[in-house]
C-alpha cells in the first residue's frame, strides 16, 4: 500500500494512471481529498476497469455516491454530511460525532435517504466495527488474551494504555459534557445502518481496519468482525457471507473464490465447530487453505507470538 498526498485533479490523473500501469487496481481516496480530486479519481480509474474507495471526511457519502465512488469504507460513523455547519469540500475538526450518528434514523429522514441513495448508486460499503470497539467505551468485552500475547510488549502497553486514557471519565465529561459516554449508543447505530444497507439491497462487506489504537490485529480481527455483525442483526450464515463472497462480488472474482465449489481455488478455512450455529466458532481455525495448500494455523500464530506491532 502507498498513500500520496495529491496536489489536485490533474495530479490525481497522473498518479493514478501511474499506478494503473503497474497493475494496481483499487484505490482508496482519503480524508481530505477535494471532491475535483475524488471525480478525476474515479473517472481515470473507472476508464481502466478499477475502482475506487474512500475513508472520506471532506466529501459525504451521498456527494460521493454522485461522483460515483464504488466503496464507503467504515460506515455512518465517519460520513460527515449530517454534521451541521458543514462546509462544502472541508473535513470538520471533529470528523466524527457520535452524539449526532446516535440521533440519526434508519428508518426515516436523512439517514434512510443516504441508506437508498448509496443502494441506487451501486456503492458498496465496508464495515470496520472491531476498531470502533477499540475504542474502549462502556459495555464491550476486555480485550482478548490472543491478541495481547500476539503483540509485542511495546505494542501490548502502548494499546492498553490508549484504551485507559479513551475510557478517562475526566476527559469524556471534558469532551461530551455528560457523564454517560455516547459511544455505546453510536456504535449500536453503526450496526443499525449497516443491517439496513443490507436490508434495503446494498452490497456490505467486512474488514477490521487493523489501525486505530493498535489492538485490532488482522485474521483476529477478521474473525471478531463477523462476530460483530452477527451481533448487528446478521444470522451467522449472512455475516459469513458478507465476509466471503461479498468481498469476492466485489472484486469480480466471485467465479474464482468467495464460496467453496467444485472448480473454484482452494481458499478456505477448516475449522472445528459449527460458526452457522455458534458464530464464536470461527475463532477455532485449525488449517487455512492458500490455492490449495494447506497451513497450520496454532505453527503460524506460535511463530509470530509476542511480535506484532514491533516492525
Ligand atoms: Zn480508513
Amino acid at each position: 500500500m502507498q498513500m500520496h498526498q495529491i496536489t489536485g485533479p490533474d495530479d490525481a490523473t497522473k498518479k493514478e494512471n501511474f499506478w494503473l500501469d503497474q497493475g494496481v487496481d483499487n484505490f482508496k481516496a482519503y480524508m481530505f481529498i477535494t471532491p475535483a480530486e475524488l471525480s478525476a479519481a474515479i473517472v481515470a480509474a473507472h476508464k481502466r476497469g478499477a475502482k475506487v474507495t474512500g475513508h472520506l471526511c471532506s466529501i459525504g457519502f451521498r456527494e460521493a455516491a454522485a461522483l460515483g465512488i464504488d466503496d464507503l469504507e467504515h460506515g455512518l460513523l465517519v460520513d460527515t454530511e449530517f454534521m451541521p455547519g458543514k462546509k462544502a469540500g472541508e473535513c470538520p475538526e471533529e470528523p466524527e460525532d457520535p452524539v449526532l450518528t446516535a440521533k440519526l434514523d434508519v428508518n426515516a429522514g436523512p439517514l434512510h435517504e443516504m441508506i437508498l441513495d448509496l443502494v441506487q448508486h451501486h456503492v458498496a460499503v465496508t464495515s470496520t466495527l472491531p476498531v470502533f470497539e477499540m475504542g474502549s467505551f462502556p459495555g464491550r468485552p476486555t480485550m482478548q488474551k490472543r491478541v495481547l500475547d500476539a503483540l509485542s510488549p511495546d505494542a501490548r502497553s502502548a494499546v492498553l494504555e490508549r484504551r485507559v486514557r479513551a475510557s478517562d471519565s475526566s476527559r469524556m465529561r471534558e469532551e461530551y459534557k455528560s457523564d454517560v459516554s455516547p459511544w455505546p449508543a453510536a456504535f449500536k447505530k453503526e450496526m443499525e445502518f449497516e443491517h439496513a444497507f443490507v436490508q434495503a439491497g446494498g452490497l456490505l462487506l467486512a474488514g477490521l481496519d487493523p489501525t486505530g489504537m493498535g489492538g485490532v490485529i488482522a485474521g483476529f480481527g477478521d474473525q471478531r468482525e463477523v462476530e460483530l455483525l452477527v451481533e448487528a442483526g446478521f444470522t451467522p450464515v449472512e455475516a459469513i457471507h458478507i465476509a466471503t463472497l461479498n468481498g469476492a462480488q466485489y472484486l469480480g472474482d466471485a467465479d474464482k473464490i468467495g464460496t467453496i465449489a467444485a472448480g473454484k481455488q482452494a481458499d478456505l478455512v477448516v475449522i472445528k465447530g459449527d460458526p452457522s450455529k455458534k458464530i464464536e466458532d470461527i475463532e477455532n481455525v485449525e488449517t487455512v487453505f492458500k490455492d490449495g495448500i494447506g497451513y497450520d494455523s496454532a505453527k503460524l500464530i506460535e511463530s509470530v507470538r509476542g511480535v506484532v506491532g514491533s516492525r
